[in-house]
């Protein structure tokens, strides 16, 4: 509720303050149009959503020089380099000026075969000449140039997806104004050549063809330093540079057949293409597909003065956070290069020092840094991520964003900073994606393992600890390899020089990511850390050969090949040959080992409080679906507060109840079938009785039996003589009803509430297993709800037969024992006749759960165990569905179904209760959904009950599907 208030006020300032800009300029624009000679048609309106057709769209937006067109609210329109740049200017904060295109451009590009509004010039050129005033300086102008950068930045951050061009502007003639300015060639011809080799890579598209291939640019640097005799770039004079720039404009002519653009408008305009271009680049694509942002989106267009961090060892270059985003400690955290350029921290090429050496080198610019950390944390309240530049010893800030974070770090951060009074209780809450707590869940490596692999000298070396948890598997080069290997079952390291945006299909197939260079706020680092994988980065002992497939390790003979094992520890940065097993989190050695003191473990109190908080927010309850007393105790440690599901067929597979259970199938009449039965009872008695006794009164939702009985026999020979042999009766008995059970289609076959109706006997022993074993729990003093669940119903009949059983079963123990059992009987929901007849079905109901499995099978007509071949392609190339609908509801048909049933079931019978009992229970969308459509309870397997739980509340508090930011 408070969440959807605060919504609202935002947006509706958002709309406000966009309308004062816009109305503003448009004043400004018509005041010149009428004055000027230029005159131009009326604009036609890129969306007809909004109102009036006689003003005009404004698409550039100003900042720098302590104001703003914009602010950090603006995201959609300006992306979020663009909002938060402007934002940062607005407050006073020191960032070179520079002008941003907004998204509805690039949404006008796309719907218009590639083409820009006409108004679009006349604007970037007006607001270019504001940036050359505040700096001083002219664009293309050979005396005193202005420089800039181009940069992209969509709403949602996409790290590194689009290309950044520096340094542009540079031609044969403005370098000279460059050298002029700077009073040193060789850092204007290194610009220069930078310039040449982005805007060639970027815009040009000339880079690797395969993944084997070297980058051409580095081709030539390399051999230029080779023929030089010099190991280092830096080491490269002026001149040398000068001949790579004609080298570079030179491979760009000869392989791409285009001459490389001096006219810096030419540039400009080819730069701002690339970025529009780059929003449907494969890799963009693969990207917002992984993380769910839509294509209707587009990105925004920085161009920006140029500031160099290359201009000497009293400039610089770096990122920070103003936390540390890996264990959410409340320090300054983050990386520079002295006498370095843009990408150079994040790239990788060289290894940053830490952001606390940099008072050592600059002391006024590390306080000023240390006081914008403060005052970007005061004012959004979040833990940011920043980039900044130091020029000549002054201080520029280049981009903040709202930093990611390890699951660990955004719980601590979150508590913390209610702590601070900075957020509320509710807003932490929106703060943690429930995914996150994956994170506190997941195992570490065990220490006498760990110490046993030191012993065997297995330490291979140790890179930076970017991104937490442990991991082992096997070693793959490539990200298609990692994919492959994953998809036939195995546990896979991918280890790479460096990652780039191609490799994040490998990286979310992997297990742990490893590479041998890039810092703690590398692509891999930061890509690892939002996925939640494990990640050792900068492992600079790594010798990583693509091309002859290998991984050596500097000092050690070993080789390691595609597919060995390897084990990494992204906790301390660990490197380790071979396997080594893991153990349990913190939060599971308190909760479900308990092996762990919750006094000396922060983690766990972390957890604690996030839940306590989520528990009062929730309206919707969290069950578990488990079949045996131990699984109940561990769901019910993380929360729990019953049995959503206990699926008694498991209890069959059991050591010795598999046999009476065959002998029931293989019976010839009603009366053999009873006798086997008789043997089944007991048991079953005890294993409801040990359920019971552990959920103490929790209700407890008992489903009779399901699956086909085929899947009790034994299916190959060996196995079915053995089994005529233990029961004496020969094996062309046990052939025959094999075959008599074959069924085309098992799915929709003989199971569910079908075989109780048929075999009501069966039917009948299951209750009296239930209510006896409640009875006697009850007797001993524990009190015990059950809760009989019929499953496959369609028709309300099938209910009314199944129900009278367990009714009367019910009634006869109660008298027999002389105990009330307090029960209930329901059924499943996962036919779609169910559901559209949902109003008769609950006459007979006193409860629903949703069995959303089934139900996704029969209402997409899809066969979970067939789907594979084509159900990934849906989703991941056609965009059929958003998710996999086994994964996560699909609201639209079976959500729909839900809906209905809901209203149908509940309009017979208004105290109805309904739950959910799929899979779909413990997928943080899905729970939401289910706190939409009113259901009473959402029920999961043990380990999803916490993420159930933070869903459900956030669900509460209006959350959508992100997390706030
Ligand atoms: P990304 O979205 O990949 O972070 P950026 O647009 O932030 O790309 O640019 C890449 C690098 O270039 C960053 O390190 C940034 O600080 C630097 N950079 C961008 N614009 C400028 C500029 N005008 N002056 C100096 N450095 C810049
Ligand atoms: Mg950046
Ligand atoms: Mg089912």
């Amino acid at each position: 509720m408070k969440r959807r208030v605060r919504g609202v006020k935002g947006s509706s300032r958002r709309t406000s303050r966009a309308r004062v800009h816009r109305k503003a300029v448009v004043k400004k624009s018509l005041a010149k149009k009428g004055a000027g000679p230029v005159r131009q048609p009326a604009h036609r309106r890129t969306s007809g959503a909004r109102s009036g057709s006689a003003t005009r769209t404004k698409y550039v937006y100003f900042f720098g020089g302590g104001r703003a067109e914009g602010d950090a609210s603006m995201k959609a329109l300006l992306g979020g380099k663009g909002a938060n740049l402007a934002e940062m200017a607005g407050l006073g904060l020191p960032v070179p000026p520079g002008l941003t295109i907004s998204t509805e451009v690039c949404t006008y590009f796309y719907a218009n075969g590639r083409r820009y509004p006409q108004a679009l010039r006349t604007e970037v050129a007006q607001h270019l000449a504001r940036v050359e005033q505040l700096v001083g300086r002219r664009f293309g102008d050979p005396v005193d140039p202005l420089l800039v950068s181009v940069r992209s930045g969509a709403r949602a951050s996409m790290p590194g997806m689009m290309d950044t061009v520096l340094n542009l502007g540079l031609n044969d003639d403005t370098v000279q104004g460059l050298i002029r300015l700077s009073g040193n060639p060789r850092f204007a011809y290194d610009s220069y050549r930078r310039f040449v080799q982005m805007y060639g890579d970027v815009v040009l598209d000339l880079k690797p063809q395969s993944k084997k291939e070297i980058d051409p640019f580095e081709e030539i640097l390399e051999r230029k330093k080779r023929d030089r005799g010099v190991q280092l770039d830096t080491e490269l004079t002026a001149d040398d540079l000068r001949e790579l720039v004609a080298e570079f404009k030179a491979a760009i002519r000869e392989r791409k057949g285009v001459t490389f653009p001096d006219d810096p408008q030419e540039q400009l305009w080819g730069a701002i293409g690339a970025v529009f271009g780059s929003w449907m680049n494969p890799r963009a694509i693969a990207y917002r597909k992984l993380n769910g942002i839509p294509e209707s989106w587009g990105t925004a267009v920085n161009v920006q003065s140029m500031v160099f961090g290359n201009l000497g060892e009293d400039s610089g270059t770096g990122v920070a956070f103003t936390r540390d985003p890996a264990s959410g400690e409340n320090i300054f955290y983050g990386e520079f290069l002295m006498n370095a350029q843009g990408e150079d921290v994040v790239a990788g090429i060289r290894t940053p020092l830490p952001i606390s050496a940099l008072e050592a080198k600059n002391k006024a610019v590390y306080g000023q840094l240390i006081k914008i950390r403060r005052k970007l944390e005061r004012h959004y309240r979040e833990l940011m991520d920043i980039e900044f530049t130091i020029e000549r010893g002054r201080l520029y800030m280049l981009q903040c964003r709202v930093g990611k974070r390890t699951g660990g770090a955004a719980i601590r951060i979150a508590l913390d900073m209610v702590q601070e009074r900075l957020i509320t209780p509710r807003q932490a809450l929106l703060r943690i994606d429930p995914e996150q707590l994956n994170q506190l869940l997941r195992p570490s490596f065990s220490q006498a393992e760990k110490e046993r692999a030191v012993r065997e000298q297995r330490f291979l070396a140790r890179g930076l600890n970017a991104g937490p948890g442990a991991a082992s598997g096997r070693v793959y080069f490539h990200a298609d390899d990692a994919e492959a290997a994953r998809a036939r079952g195995e546990s896979v390291i991918l280890v790479r020089v460096e990652t780039s945006p191609e490799d994040i299909r490998g990286m979310a197939a992997a297990e742990g990511i490893l590479t041998a260079r890039g810092g703690m706020t590398s692509h891999a680092a930061l890509v690892a850390r939002q996925m939640g994988k494990v990640c050792v980065a900068g492992c600079e002992a790594l010798n990583i050969d693509y091309g002859a497939g290998t991984l050596r390790v500097t000092g050690r003979d070993t080789v390691l090949k595609e597919g060995d094992d390897l084990s990494i520890d992204g906790t301390t940065g660990e490197v380790f040959l071979g396997h080594i097993p893991t153990e349990p989190s913190e939060v599971v050695r308190v909760l479900v080992e308990r092996t762990l003191d919750a006094k000396q473990a922060p983690m766990y109190q972390r957890y604690a409080q996030i839940m306590t908080w989520a528990d009062r927010e929730r309206r919707l309850g969290v069950r578990t679906n488990a079949d045996l007393p131990d699984q109940c105790a561990n769901a019910i440690a993380f929360g729990a507060e019953g049995v959503g599901l206990c699926r008694t067929e498991h209890m069959f597979f059991g050591e010795e109840k598999i046999g009476p259970m065959r002998e029931m199938i293989l019976a010839e009449t009603a009366e053999q079938r009873r006798a086997a039965l008789a043997k089944l009872l007991p048991l079953q008695r005890q294993d409801f009785e040990g359920i019971f006794r552990v959920m103490q009164g929790r209700p407890v939702t008992i489903r009779t039996i399901d699956p086909p009985l085929h899947e009790f026999l034994p299916h190959d020979e060996a196995g079915q003589q053995a089994l005529a042999a233990e029961l004496g009766i020969p094996v062309e008995r046990i052939h025959s009803r094999v075959e008599a059970l074959h069924e085309f289609n098992p799915m929709l076959g003989f199971r569910g509430c079908r075989l109780g109706i048929v075999y009501p006997e069966i039917t009948e022993m299951q209750a009296h297993a239930v209510f006896e074993a409640a009875a006697n729990v009850i007797r001993s003093g524990i009190a015990t709800h059950p809760e009989v669940m019929i499953p496959l119903v369609g028709h309300v009949k099938e209910l009314q037969l199944q129900a009278a059983i367990v009714r009367r079963v019910a009634e006869e123990v109660m008298k027999e024992k002389g105990v009330r059992v307090p029960y209930v009987v329901g059924t499943m929901i996962e036919v779609p006749r169910g559901a559209l007849t949902a109003d008769k079905i609950a006459t007979d109901a006193d409860f629903f759960s949703f069995g959303t499995n089934d139900l996704t099978q029969t209402t997409l007509g899809v066969s979970r165990d067939d789907a594979g071949r084509f159900l990934v392609p849906y989703v991941n190339d056609f965009e059929i569905y958003p998710r996999d609908p086994f994964e996560s509801i699909d609201p639209d048909g079976v959500g729909a179904l839900l809906r209905i049933a809901v209203e149908r079931g509940r309009a017979t019978r208004p105290q109805l209760k309904v739950g959910i009992c799929g899979e779909h229970g413990g997928d943080p969308q899905s729970v939401m959904f289910c706190h939409g459509v009113g259901l009473d309870y959402v029920s999961c397997s043990p380990l999803r009950v916490p993420i159930a739980r933070l869903a459900a509340a956030r669900a509460a508090l209006g959350a959508g599907g992100e997390t706030e930011a």
